[in-house]
């Protein structure tokens, strides 16, 4: 069974394919990291405020 991968388009062959859906381990990795930074974004979007990025650079206080 050939289905596209959902991640890039590419024609893969299922059957046997560790990384079904996906034609490859890099798709499925890539497909992951997009979703976790994705869910980890909008868990932290309401705390941005309060402990958000990285904190401003000061210059010229000691
Ligand atoms: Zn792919």
């Amino acid at each position: 069974m050939i289905v596209p991968c959902p991640r890039c388009g590419k024609e893969t062959e299922m059957t046997g394919n560790p990384y079904r859906p996906f034609c490859s381990e890099r798709c499925q990795l890539l497909d992951l990291g997009n979703w976790v930074t994705g869910a980890y974004r909008i868990a932290g979007k309401e705390d941005e405020d309060e402990d958000g990025g990285p904190p401003p650079p000061r210059e010229g206080q000691k």
